[in-house]
């Protein structure tokens, strides 16, 4: 545990809060300050900054346990869509430095701000952009 993270504390307990999963490694909880109904955070329980710091195999059972979350969602809530979003540094929204993932159920006409404008990709961002980001 890290000393002063909040969501260390939560998901040893420490701070209440309202429990949806937990197994040894994972806390899924509600977030408290919902950007829809049933809005929840996926928390590991050992304290990782951002996806860069995460270990392989706890981010893959991360993701398996947002899908096992989003179908609960679906089920129960009736959602018409869900948003699965993992931000890492301040620049990408990031605002609590313990690695967590957001399952936001969606529904028609909800007012949930997510989205981006579409630019345009020219050749020459594309020739220097596979140039520096294709993995052989
Ligand atoms: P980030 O901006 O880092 O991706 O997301 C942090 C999220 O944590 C926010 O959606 C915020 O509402 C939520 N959050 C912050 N503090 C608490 C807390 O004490 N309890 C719960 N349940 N959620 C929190
Ligand atoms: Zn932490």
């Amino acid at each position: 545990m890290t000393e002063n993270c909040i969501f260390c504390k939560i998901a040893a307990g420490e701070i209440p809060s309202a429990v949806l999963y937990e197994d040894e490694e994972f806390r899924v909880i509600l977030d408290v300050g919902p950007a829809s109904k049933g809005h929840m955070l996926i928390l590991p329980k050992a304290h990782y900054a951002d996806i860069m710091e995460m270990p392989e195999e706890l981010t893959a059972k991360a993701f398996v346990l947002a899908k096992k979350m989003a179908r609960k969602a679906e089920e129960a809530l009736g959602c018409d869509g869900i948003n699965i979003v993992q931000n890492n540094h301040e620049a990408a929204g990031q605002t609590v430095f313990h690695f967590h993932i957001h399952l936001i159920p969606r529904y028609k006409k909800d007012k949930v701000g997510l989205g981006w404008r579409t630019g345009t990709l020219t050749d020459s961002d594309r020739e220097e952009l596979v140039r520096k980001l294709a993995i052989k």
